[in-house]
């Protein structure tokens, strides 16, 4: 199953996908857990991407495609993979698809996650995440069991530098102008699936498994 998974920062996109990719054993591709990775390895692109990633900003599109190309190309793509948080610009859907015809594959479905506005804020500003195995949590909406501390393992937690008030208001208006109008593009091709992401977690996902499973 290829799929991808789409809607404004603070959906859920990264917590059903963790789910999503487990059921289905397919690979998790997320451009934003890429850059933070090279980020931290302080790599040459992880230098490039900082400055973008600390605005709230896109990185440019050519720095994007390009390493989705070279992880599309990897023989553990060709059984199923969930891309979460790319494409975010009509641009970069328009060279997936390139990528897609070169691989000679196509894109199942595309999971919208619908969340109003006024619930994002408090989603993203309240998320944290574990240090050790990368689990997402939030501080009022989905607890750990011990202050601080991995359910799944026992890391520590943090909170990601870009989900403070200012950049996560950066991020929801980038979000607004150059990816909400991506939705029409998959609309046209008739593979959109709008979810519903105010219910609870396992309700979120339950939805998308009833969806998928009615896949042709
Ligand atoms: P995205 O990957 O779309 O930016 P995340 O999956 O990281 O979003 O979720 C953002 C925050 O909202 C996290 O703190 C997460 O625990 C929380 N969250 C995710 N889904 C739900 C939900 N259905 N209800 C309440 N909180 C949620
Ligand atoms: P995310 O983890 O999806 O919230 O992404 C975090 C940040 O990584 C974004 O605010 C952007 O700076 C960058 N990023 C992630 N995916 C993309 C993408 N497809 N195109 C451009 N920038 C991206």
């Amino acid at each position: 199953m290829k799929l991808l998974i789409m809607g404004p920062p603070g959906a859920g996109k990264g917590t059903q996908a963790d789910k999503i990719v487990a059921k289905f054993n397919i690979v998790h591709i997320s451009t934003g857990d890429m850059f933070r990775q090279a980020i931290k390895s302080g790599t040459a692109l992880g230098k490039e991407a900082k400055e973008y990633l600390d605005q709230g900003l896109l990185v440019p599109d050519e720095v994007t495609n390009g390493i989705v190309r070279e992880r599309l190309v990897k023989s553990d793509c060709e059984n199923g993979f969930l891309l979460d948080g790319y494409p975010r610009t009509v641009a970069q859907a328009v060279s997936l698809d390139e990528m897609l015809f070169d691989l000679n594959m196509h894109i199942d479905a595309v999971l919208n996650i619908v969340v109003s506005h006024s619930l994002l804020l408090d989603r993203l500003t309240g998320r944290r995440i574990c240090k050790e195995c990368g689990t997402t949590y939030h501080k009022t909406f989905n607890p750990t069991k011990e202050f601080d501390v991995c359910d799944r393992c026992g890391g520590k937690l943090y909170q990601r530098k870009d989900d403070n008030i200012e950049t996560v208001e950066s991020r929801l208006r980038v979000y607004n102008n150059q990816t909400k109008p991506l939705l029409d593009y998959y609309k046209a091709k008739g593979n959109l699936f709008n979810i519903n992401g105010e219910q609870d977690i396992d309700k979120v996902f339950a939805e998308i498994k009833t969806t998928l499973g009615g896949l042709k």
